[in-house]
Formats: structure tokens, C-alpha cells, sequence
């Protein structure tokens, strides 16, 4: 089968390589139908991290069941579902109380809780921009969809984007009539602005410098704080008579720069910090690596941010981190997509061949005019 496979920084290729198959009683083989490329596929793509050459990349994957295990009895071939980013294995102590973002038998080789499809430090497991993909425990991971082809670029931000913007929100804290500051209009802090808004948010502002990102916040309901016209903590006070917000999220990750360009990994929490008023919440999604001093390239090195700790301590805030447990929310939210109150298509700008993944990650990437999010379809 056809899939896209890292070969060093900033290439991908799409290369044949062999199928899938059901390896362990549990596991189901999806044929998938749509698979995106998410900003955390970039810290991959820019040579941040140590995923290995040849790895098969995607995490963020839907489709139809084509083949299951003799363990499998709730998921039938033929199913349309979801594929949730987090790798669960449904019984250990973090997924038996929802944290299957951090799995403690998913991941044995990493050193870390938690596993995920393509990724590096994630497990041992293939990503889904393929034309297949094994799924384990398909049981308990995949989230069965309405048949058919219906609503099938709301769907796919089932996978990650969609729960982990809400996941943003409700580290935050916020509650209805909340103003919410979100830092970040990538895919994430669009998702996150959306489910502020659905969450019944009084105001929610949009922090970025891309204009294009920006207009689309402010179509769904958000206001654009443009941080390339001035301090966007200063015009968040002002916005708010100086009160600042609620509460707070982070969707950009340290790779966040300052308006020159400069990168500044401890720029946005700082900003959370001083704009969020004492006591409220701060919900950090944008991904930080952990420190790796054997690490090839600068950017895997970090873990340490000198952010002002200080500051969060005396104005008594709160603070919630980690990559998002899809499987908490993705079935409400699924329900929001049936039922026609929420439509996290509004993002998708670019819907390409698998063959095409390679111009698809490079312009997603530089963040060219109106690339904000891209599908692709084997
Ligand atoms: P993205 O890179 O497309 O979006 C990041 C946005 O932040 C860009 O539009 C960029 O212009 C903007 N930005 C840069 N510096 C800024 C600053 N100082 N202030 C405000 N905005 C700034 O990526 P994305 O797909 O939206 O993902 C965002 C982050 O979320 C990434 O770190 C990604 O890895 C992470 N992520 C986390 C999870 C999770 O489960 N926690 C899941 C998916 C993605
Ligand atoms: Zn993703």
C-alpha cells in the first residue's frame, strides 16, 4: 500500500510499504478515508524530534473497518469510525479513570505514558496517512460513525483537533460566561475558540499574526487579536476594561515566536499569566518536549521554560497540561456534528491526494496564505 513516510527534515515521501495485519486478537484494520496533518506532525517534519527515518506518519485518521481480530466483538467490519490519536489499552489505572492520553501499558518502549499513531516517542506504531491501519484494542478505541459519507470533514477532527481544543477549555477551567483568551489560531486554537463559544463563553479572543487564521475566528464568533499590531496582553486588558480573562489557552507550543519572527518558547505562558485574572485557569495544549540532551537538534532538547512561575503562584491561578484523552470527549462531540450545533469543517482549507502529502506538509508548514487545514485523502 501507498504511504507518507518521514525521510529527514522537512521531506516526507509517499512509499510502498507493506499492509497492515491483525497481530494481536484486539486489534481491527481500518481502510482509511480521510487523514489530516496536524501542527504536531511538524515538530516531526522540522527535524525537532527523533522519530526515525522510514516511520509512517498520522495520527489524526477515519475510515471503514475492513478487517477484525477474534478478540473483537463490539466493532464489526464494515463500521465507519473514528480513530482516536491516543493509543489506549482500556484497563490500567489512567483509562479506567479517562486519562487515555496516558496509558500505562500502550507505550513499554518510550519511557513515557502514553502512545500514539506516528509519532515519535509514542510507541511502536504506524500512522494512518496510509491506505491501512492497525488499530489496538479496537474495541475500546474506535468511536463508530453514522454510515455513509455525511459530514465527513466535521468528523475527522473527531480524531484529535475538535477534543483537544475542548480539552483546552476544560483544563481552563471555564465555565459559561467565562471571557477566554486563546493564544494560538492554528487548528488547535480554532478548536479551541469553537468550543468556547459551543461552552457559552461571553467573549473569546483569538491571538495570532496569521490574518487569514484570524479572519476565521472572528466568522465563528471570536474577536482577532492581531499580535503583529501590538501587545496582544495590552489589547485584551483593554478590551476587558483591564480586567483580562477568565481563563486562558495555549495552542501554540514552544515553538511560539514573538511578531519578529524570533522564537521565545516561554513567550505565550508568560502572556496566559499576566492576562488571565487571579484565580482563573490556564489550559496548556500546544505541545512542549521533554528535555532530551542527547537529542540531534536544538528544539528536542527543551523541556526547561523559563516562563514567570512566580507571577501564576501570586496570582493564584490554575494550570493544566498534557496531550488531550479523545476518548473523554469525542462521542458528545460527535453528537454536536449529528445534530447541527457545532461544524469544525469551517477550518479545512485544503482537502489533497495522499500523493500530494508532501506539497501539502510543506505550505501547512511556512503557514502559506490560507493553508490552515489540510486533508488528505488515499
Ligand atoms: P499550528 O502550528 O498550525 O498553529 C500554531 C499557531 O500559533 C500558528 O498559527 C502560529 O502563527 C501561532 N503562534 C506562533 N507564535 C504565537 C504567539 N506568540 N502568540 C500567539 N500565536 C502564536 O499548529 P496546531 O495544529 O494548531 O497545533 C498547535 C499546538 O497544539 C502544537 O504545539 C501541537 O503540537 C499541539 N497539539 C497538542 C495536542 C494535545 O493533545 N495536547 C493535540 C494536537 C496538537
Ligand atoms: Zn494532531
Amino acid at each position: 500500500m501507498k504511504a507518507v513516510v518521514y525521510e529527514g527534515p522537512r521531506q516526507v515521501a509517499v512509499k510502498e510499504v507493506p499492509e497492515p495485519r491483525i497481530e494481536t486478537p484486539g486489534d481491527a484494520v481500518v481502510r482509511i478515508t480521510t487523514t489530516n496533518i496536524c501542527g504536531s506532525d511538524l515538530h516531526m517534519y522540522e527535524g525537532r524530534t527523533n522519530v526515525e527515518e522510514g516511520k509512517i506518519l498520522g495520527h489524526e485518521n477515519m475510515g471503514v473497518v475492513v478487517e477484525t481480530g477474534p478478540g473483537v466483538t463490539r466493532i464489526a467490519i464494515g463500521d465507519r469510525v473514528s480513530v482516536p490519536f491516543n493509543i489506549a489499552c482500556g484497563a490500567c489505572r489512567s483509562c479506567e479513570t479517562g486519562w487515555t492520553s496516558f496509558c500505562l501499558r500502550a507505550n513499554p518502549t518510550d519511557g513515557v505514558d502514553g502512545a500514539a499513531y506516528g509519532y515519535a516517542n509514542m510507541g511502536p506504531y504506524d500512522g494512518g496517512q496510509a491506505e491501512y491501519l492497525r488499530v489496538p484494542w479496537a474495541d475500546f478505541n474506535l468511536l463508530e460513525l453514522p454510515p455513509g459519507d455525511e459530514h465527513e470533514n466535521d468528523f475527522t477532527m473527531l480524531s484529535d483537533i475538535f477534543p483537544t481544543g475542548w480539552h483546552g477549555t476544560e483544563l481552563a477551567g471555564m465555565t459559561p460566561g467565562d471571557r477566554v483568551a486563546v493564544f494560538g489560531a492554528g487548528p488547535v486554537g480554532l478548536m479551541a475558540a469553537h468550543s468556547a463559544v459551543l461552552r457559552g463563553a461571553a467573549e473569546v479572543y483569538v491571538v495570532d499574526k496569521e490574518r487569514d487564521r484570524l479572519a476565521m475566528a472572528e466568522k465563528i464568533g471570536a474577536n482577532p487579536i492581531d499580535l503583529a499590531e501590538a501587545d496582544p496582553v495590552e489589547q485584551i486588558l483593554a478590551a476587558t476594561g483591564g480586567v483580562g480573562a477568565d481563563c486562558g489557552v495555549e495552542a501554540v507550543g514552544y515553538q511560539a515566536h514573538d511578531s519578529a519572527g524570533a522564537e521565545h518558547p516561554e513567550l505565550v505562558l508568560d502572556n496566559l499569566v499576566k492576562v488571565v485574572r487571579s484565580t482563573g485557569g490556564i489550559g496548556v495544549v500546544g505541545v512542549y518536549l521533554p528535555q532530551d540532551p542527547g537529542a540531534a537538534s536544538e528544539g528536542a532538547k527543551q523541556g526547561r521554560i523559563a516562563f514567570d512561575y512566580g507571577s501564576l503562584f501570586m496570582k493564584g491561578q490554575q494550570m493544566g497540561t498534557g496531550q488531550a484523552p479523545v476518548k473523554r470527549y469525542n462521542r458528545q462531540l460527535r453528537d454536536l456534528i449529528i445534530e447541527g450545533r457545532a461544524r469544525p469543517s469551517f477550518l479545512v482549507s485544503h482537502e489533497m491526494s495522499l500523493a500530494e502529502a508532501a506539497e501539502g506538509y510543506e505550505r501547512f508548514d511556512r503557514r502559506d496564505d490560507g493553508w490552515t487545514k489540510v486533508l488528505l485523502r488515499p
